[in-house]
């Protein structure tokens, strides 16, 4: 029975290496001929292959957006789309607040 308590290990590790972002069956075949403790313990060492760095990405995407939002103001008065920095607009001269 032992043969497959060894199989279920591999299977198992082939499944975190996936989670990891890894080719699952690169380490479950290395687990099977090494073995599956000792690439298990590897796998646990390495670190994700998928970062947080396309969280990172959108993130400051999402802050240029709002920025370009705050960049404009509506003219009060013909409804002109001057920039923030105006004080007067540039159409009519009505005060910009
Ligand atoms: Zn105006």
């Amino acid at each position: 029975m032992r043969w497959f308590f060894w199989l279920l290990l591999c299977a198992f590790i082939g499944y975190c290496a996936d989670r990891k972002g890894r080719n699952m069956w690169a380490w479950g075949l290395a687990a099977l001929v090494l073995s599956p403790v000792i690439v298990g313990i590897v796998l646990a060492l390495m670190p994700d292959e998928k970062g947080n760095g396309g969280n990172h990405l959108s993130r400051s995407y999402s802050d240029n957006e709002e920025d370009e939002e705050q960049e404009e103001r509506r003219c009060p008065e013909c409804g002109y789309l001057a920039d923030a920095r105006e004080q007067h607009c540039p159409r009519c001269g009505e005060m910009l607040w």
